[in-house]
Formats: structure tokens, sequence, C-alpha cells
């Protein structure tokens, strides 16, 4: 592991190894960008002095490309790793218990594909118990949809329960109301810095050119909404009411030893998708309900590669816009316990949770908070954290 000076750090989770990027305000001063190490946020707008640092998103910043990336990365480690940076850096770290959070960057465009086989397959038998659990399509290519990025949160956002239209099963007439069966989606989710030019696609090779980094992604969904709704054109306002997404960027480069080959693809796909390195990612991911954990899926076992999302996302000449998020779909993996939604964890409200303290949970109560954590193996043989995205349910608001 490569080892840091910063109190602490090395085995938080934020060492050496991780350095993710957010947004950060300290003491009134406005919001500016900074490097997680340990418990401490590293003030890059004092530190580096860079414009881009001084701004409250980190797009101008990912705007600059892959090579000022690697840069920045580059000389921020040298920093925090070598006795001769300390005397530089030092002064400039803030404790993480005195800064505010902001949302990391500004979300241009919202995608939100449909990646796991297992949960694809779940929601197949669920939603369409008399037929083929996956669609003819399914196995040639990574089935999407465009999102609302005006929706995206920040972690800690308050969760209202959205209202709509519903039509039990056996009922004649849908009813409008709040929603009964509120859920979580565990996902991961893509950052783009470069942009590029409308007509032009981006083949699988360039995906590290392109993305910046992660975030980890609550794609928050009511179920009975999104059941009535979605035939033909898809998911629409069973999911567009909230987004919540983890406060750290961690940058690909951090990835490095969490990269694996990608699932085996059956049939093989078409060349614009045939994968050309291993962008597999092993992350553990840890879902709780109120602290408890419910559910341990693991990235590994997603189908569909983040560069193959990428590649398919522009097949069609789509731009990239500085900012673009598309998360990698609800993770859930081939084991019960490896489940990243409640939809699938209560097979579809028919087999409720036991939580410790006797409860029951079909799906989200009001006044519930949910919690999706993850990390992975970093480059010198530690963990690194990619932190968490947290929500509380409040209720419905209702219009007098
Ligand atoms: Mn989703």
């Amino acid at each position: 592991m490569t080892t840091t000076w910063v109190s602490g750090a090395d085995e938080s989770g934020y060492g050496a190894d991780n350095l993710p990027f957010g947004v950060f305000s300290h003491a009134g001063d406005p919001p500016r960008v900074g490097v997680r190490v340990g418990d401490y946020v590293l003030d890059l707008a004092a530190l580096l002095g860079d414009p881009e640092f001084s701004a409250a998103t980190l797009n101008p910043f990912m705007a600059r490309g892959s090579t000022a990336w690697r840069a920045t990365r580059a000389k921020v480690s040298g920093m925090l790793t070598k006795e001769a940076g300390r005397a530089l850096a030092e002064p400039h770290l803030v404790p993480l218990s005195e800064v505010r959070l902001q949302a990391p960057f500004d979300v241009a465009d919202y995608v939100d594909f449909y990646c796991s086989l297992e949960h694809a397959g779940n929601v197949g038998r669920i939603f369409r118990p008399d037929s083929e659990p996956l669609n003819p399509n399914w196995r040639h290519l990574p089935v999407g949809y465009h999102g609302r990025a005006g929706t995206v949160v920040s972690s800690g956002t308050g969760i209202v329960r959205p209202a709509g239209q519903r039509r039990p099963p056996g009922v004649e007439y849908p009813m409008f109301e709040p929603s009964r069966r509120l859920d979580v989606e565990a996902e991961l989710g893509f950052v783009v810095g470069s942009p590029t030019s409308l007509g032009r696609a981006v083949p699988v090779e360039d995906f590290a050119e392109h993305v910046f980094g992660v975030v980890l992604v609550n794609d928050w969904s009511a179920r009975d909404i999104q059941a009535w709704e979605y035939v033909p054109l898809g998911p629409f306002l069973g999911k567009s009411f909230a987004t919540s997404i983890s406060p750290w960027v961690v940058p690909l480069d951090a990835l490095g030893a969490a990269r694996i080959a990608g699932r085996e693809q059956e049939p093989e796909p078409l060349p614009y998708l045939k994968r050309v390195a291993d962008w597999g990612l092993d992350l553990a991911i840890e879902l709780r309900l109120n602290g408890e954990v419910v559910s341990r899926p693991r990235y590994a076992s997603m189908y569909w590669t983040p560069d193959q999302m990428l590649a398919h996302m522009t097949s069609n000449g789509a731009a990239l816009r500085t900012g673009d998020l598309y998360a990698s779909g609800t993770i859930s993996g081939p084991l019960p316990g490896q489940r990243g939604s409640l939809l699938e964890l209560t097979w579809g409200g028919t087999k409720p949770l036991t939580l410790a303290d006797g409860s029951t949970r079909t799906f989200l109560e009001d006044g519930d908070t949910f919690t999706i954590s993850g990390s992975a193996h970093g480059m010198g043989g530690g963990t690194i954290s990619l932190g968490e995205v947290t929500g509380t349910v409040q209720p419905t608001r209702h219009q007098d």
C-alpha cells in the first residue's frame, strides 16, 4: 500500500490509493473542489490555485480531460505520500467534520441501464410471470432509458414519497394516491468528463478517455406507479421523482486493482460492443435499511460492462456532455442475499423481510433510511471506499 503522512488515512479506505474528488464548503467560504484523504478534505483551490478548483462543481476540472485528471492525481498523490510535500499540503487539510459536502457535479444528461442478468431475470419473473423473463434484445444490447437529470440529488437529501397513478391487480380503474411500493435500486454511476461532438460514436476502447470516475447511485423507484405506466415506453414518473448519488467521485485510476474481465457473454455481442480491455469491476456493495444490512451484491456479476454501455449510448452519434451520468442498473447477484432492490428481496412484496427489531418490510415506510455503501481493493493491496449514498423517506406532501 502507498502510505501517506496524513494521520489515520492509510486504514480508513481513503488513503493515497483512493483520492476521490468532491465539492465542499467550509467556514462561510464559497464551495470548491477537494480531495478526500482520511477524515480530511484537501482544499485543491488553496493548494494548487487552478481556477477550475474554485468552482462549485467538478465540471470545469472534468472538462479538461484525462491528461489533466492524471496529472492532478499524480501531483496530489506525490504531496500526500512524500515527506517533502507535507509542508505544502498540510496547511490545506480541512477536517471533514467542519465541512458541508455539496453535490459533486452538475448532472448534464442521465441514463439508467439494466445490466444485471439476475436483476433483469428477477424483474421479468415478478412483473411478467407468464412470459420469458428476458426480452429478446437483452443479450444483444445494454437496455437503458433516459432519466431526469434535474432530480439527481446528493446523498442525505430527503426523499418525498411520490404520489401517482396505480392500478392494483383486479381493479378496473386506476387511482391517484401516494405510492405504496416505494423501493430502492443499488447501482453504480459513471461520470463523464470529456465531451464529444454530435454524430460521433465513442468506441469501447475510448472509455477511460471520457469517463472520469464512479459514484454510488440509489435509483428510488415507485413500483406500483412503474408497473402501471411503463408499457410501452418504459420508466417515467415511477423513477423521476429522485435519484441519489454519493458525494465522492472515485477516479477510474483508483479502480485499477478492482478491474476484472467482464462476465462471459453469449451470444457474442456485435462488433461495436466487443470488449477490448477488462472493464469488469469487482466491487463489494452493501445495502442497509435503518442501519441493518439486508443485501451484499458484488458488482463483478454484472453482464454488460461500462465500456459497452458508453459505446452503446453513443452508437447513434448522440453527443456526450461533461457531467453526463450513466448508471449500471440494479446490481443483483445470483444468491438471494445479493439482490439490489426490495422488489427482489421480498419477491414482489410476497415475502416480507423481518428486521432485527421484529418489524417487517416489503417496501419502504415513511421515516425509513436506506444506505448503500461500497468498497474495492486498492492498487497497493489495501481497501478503498466508494463512500455511501443515503436517504430518508418523507411523507407525501399533499396539495391543499
Ligand atoms: Mn435503475
